[in-house]
């Protein structure tokens, strides 16, 4: 840290993204990308507007905002893309949250939530998942402040119903509910229907997941049109072209090539429900994703100690620290076969502990 740091960032802990090293070739399955590759049109969407790259993007993103309501069934004017999702909720927690409207959120959850309020120097109250790390809605009923959840949740990868989420949203009118739905396209019942109905609901979405477009960074928020009015304030007052012109090709011509991502999903869903089972037979504790990742927890091996044989083998899998969560692995749903190679080295290493025990 340098002398000139602004004090009121010296007790920041950003966020840590997943690793993503270089020493040799891993099977990743640490940061939940789609496996699959975007189509070829989506490849070629975005060569063509690189070689208009001296120009801006349009900073309305009219051509994707156009498509995007079509596919979404909303308003043009009830959509807001982002660079990645990730921008939506920090816009959020700027626009939405103040000393005298604190944040919640899960005491498990996606771990910007909390980089993001101490960012902006929002106070915020965890709320404890219960012991089979569910959420259970009526914490968030009716809380005086604004509310962020992940529905499905990360890393857990349950999911609450909607009209549990809806009990949610009725019940707090006088405060933002933000329901981030980063992973709802792999079994979530998505709640962008609502936000007609309600005037304090913001829904995000990602591109980053179920539209293999991790690395060109889109995100949405769909909200009426007085929160997007709101979240337009600030994002024209940070980054008025915050979605650059090939992303912004690629997310339109990405809505184009539903029906390859609806199989895409459906795949990974498949291979998700295979590798729960195999990881149930060999005694896993395995909760029931909606996600395109599974959360497990082995007696056999600790979490620390599976994240670290797997990476020694060439496969990376998320583990967190987190009091509740040490003994757990987040890992993402690959291709099959990525997953068989995954499994195979699983039964060896409980293989190995076995053979370590019985010396
Ligand atoms: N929400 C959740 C729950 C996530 O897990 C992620 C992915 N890290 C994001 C939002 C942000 O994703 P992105 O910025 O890539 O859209």
């Amino acid at each position: 840290m340098s002398r000139f740091f602004s004090k009121k960032y010296t007790a920041l802990q950003p966020y840590i993204p997943g690793e993503q090293p270089k020493d040799m070739r891993y099977i990743k399955l640490n940061t939940n990308e789609s496996p699959f590759p975007p189509p070829k049109s989506v490849v070629k969407a975005v060569r063509e507007q690189s070689l208009k790259c001296n120009l801006y993007s349009d900073p309305t993103c009219g051509a994707l905002v156009e498509k995007a309501a079509q596919i979404y069934g909303v308003k043009k004017t009830q959509i807001l893309p982002t660079n990645g999702s990730d921008e939506i909720l920090n816009f959020a927690f700027m626009a939405f949250c103040d000393k005298d409207t604190p944040a919640v959120f899960a005491d498990i959850t996606y771990g910007f939530y909390s980089v993001f309020a101490d960012l902006h120097g929002v106070p915020y109250r965890t709320i404890p998942l219960k012991d089979d790390f569910s959420i259970d809605y009526r914490d968030y009923c009716g809380v005086n402040a604004t509310v962020f959840i992940a529905n499905p949740n990360a890393p857990t990868g349950l999911a609450l119903s909607k009209p549990e989420i809806e009990e949610i949203i009725r019940s707090n009118p006088n405060n933002v509910v933000v329901i981030d739905e980063a992973y709802v396209d792999f079994g979530g019942e998505s709640c962008v229907d609502l936000i007609e109905k309600y005037d304090n609901l913001l829904v995000t979405q990602t591109f980053s997941k179920s539209r293999s477009l991790a690395g060109a960074r889109l995100g949405f928020g769909f909200a009426n049109e007085q929160l997007l009015a709101d979240l337009n304030a600030i994002k024209y007052s940070t980054n008025p072209y915050n979605v650059n012109r090939m992303t912004m090709e690629a997310g339109r011509e990405a809505l184009c090539q539903q029906a390859y991502f609806d199989k895409k999903c459906k795949e990974i869903c498949n291979t998700r429900a295979f590798t729960a089972d195999r990881l149930t037979r060999l005694g896993f504790t395995v909760l029931n994703s909606k996600t395109n990742f599974l959360f497990i927890k082995s007696r056999k091996i600790g979490g620390k100690e599976l994240y670290e044989k797997l990476k020694e083998k060439g496969v990376l899998v998320r583990h967190f620290n987190g009091e509740r969560i040490s003994e757990f692995n987040r890992v993402t749903i690959g291709t099959k076969k990525q997953m068989e190679a995954f499994l195979f080295c699983v039964e060896q290493i409980l293989k190995e502990k076995e053979n370590e025990k019985s010396k």
